[in-house]
């Protein structure tokens, strides 16, 4: 179900299936038997689509500095919501999420039980008063390495980092997924406070779309380039990896899968070293298990740009494929739980007394 689903969306979203990477292949030697024709000529291949990435910004826009890992505190808090079309076009843009989805994903339970695939995901977490982080370091290992990867973006970080929001939507490498508007604990917030913590981001996610694609380099590259980013994120994960039955059912009810985890790298904290993160990363991932990896890239994810060379290369010696999170979803079934935890059932009730609303407002 999980993969009708996923290609489903993708044709709808890409209007097209995606081709082949890499150049097209060159047509094969005439034989013998080949002869000059004035017969039609067979339509020419079609040209692989613009690199809108660096169509839209040079290497070095892209390479960003260490200095965009900072982050600014006790600002005032921004309330502005994102504009009212994008809401109302946020509202009505997915389908309910269909039942094999439902409930707080942990990892995927591939078809193919020697399968080794490993989804890493790194949360854009970022509150009304803050202005979080970009780690820049990270995102350039991964390009560097062609490591795909999954970003949950926060609404508010998508509008304090439009630049860098747009790259990773226009990098194929990387899938963008929806990190609620402020970070939201979405088992203390409820109702249409709790559904616009998660429709604002996606609207949010709509307006830097539409920007993007009025640019010129997005208008010289062609509607296929830019066909290529999906309309809207299809996947959420909550904040503080918390959620109650109601905040599940909004989620669902805008149709996104809600993603947790199975592998903690514990990356927030400033002790946790690259070697600690790595470890942890190259002992729990397992054949089969579709293991699914939570860091951090907002600055917050302190050492997880050093951890990376110090596992990339070793699970991929061992045969281990580095996806995103939709690519996992679409190779197996989902194994979900009726709740939100960090490890196990209950070890993150304190996190209500810990971040209260969790938005910083
Ligand atoms: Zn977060």
């Amino acid at each position: 179900m999980a993969k009708q689903r996923f290609t489903v969306i993708a044709a709808l979203l890409l209007g097209t299936a995606p081709a082949a990477a890499g150049p097209d292949p060159a047509p094969p030697p005439p034989g013998p038997e080949a002869r000059p024709t004035l017969a039609v000529e067979p339509p020419a291949p079609a040209a692989a689509p613009a690199d809108l990435l660096h169509a839209c910004w040079t290497p070095g826009q892209l390479a960003g500095t260490p200095q965009d890992k900072a982050i600014k505190r006790r600002l005032k808090p921004d309330r502005t919501p994102p504009p009212d079309w994008a809401i109302q076009a946020a509202a009505s843009a997915l389908p309910p999420l269909e039942p094999g989805l439902r409930g707080s994903i942990r990892r995927v339970d591939l078809t193919d039980p020697q399968a080794r695939l490993v989804a890493l995901t790194f949360d854009l977490c970022e509150q009304a008063n803050e202005r979080a982080g970009y780690d820049a370091e990270l995102v350039k290992a991964l390009r560097a390495d062609g490591v795909p990867a999954t970003f949950f973006a926060g609404g508010k970080w998508l509008r304090t980092h439009p630049e860098q929001a747009m790259q990773l939507m226009a990098d194929p490498l990387f899938e963008l997924g929806n990190h609620a508007w402020t970070h939201g604990n979405l088992r203390l917030i409820q109702g249409d406070e709790a559904r616009n913590q998660i429709l604002w981001a996606q609207a949010e996610y709509m307006v830097l779309r539409q920007a993007l694609a009025e640019r010129p380099c997005a208008v010289a590259a062609g509607p296929e380039a830019l066909g290529r980013i999906p309309a809207w994120p299809t996947l959420f994960r909550f904040p503080y990896g918390v959620c109650n039955q109601g905040s599940l059912d909004a989620a669902a009810g805008l149709g996104l899968a809600a993603i947790q985890w199975d592998l903690v790298t514990g990356d927030p904290d400033k002790g946790r070293s690259a070697q600690a993160i790595a470890q942890a990363v190259r002992a729990g991932v397992k054949p089969g298990r579709g293991n699914i990896v939570v860091a951090h890239a907002n600055g917050r994810g302190w050492h997880s740009a050093e951890a990376l060379p110090l596992f990339v290369p070793q699970l991929r010696a061992q045969g281990y494929r580095f996806v995103t999170v939709t690519e996992l979803l679409a190779a197996g079934r989902p194994v979900a739980a009726e709740t939100c935890y960090e490890v196990r059932p209950g070890d993150n009730a304190r996190y209500d007394a810990l971040f209260g609303r969790g938005t910083g407002e």
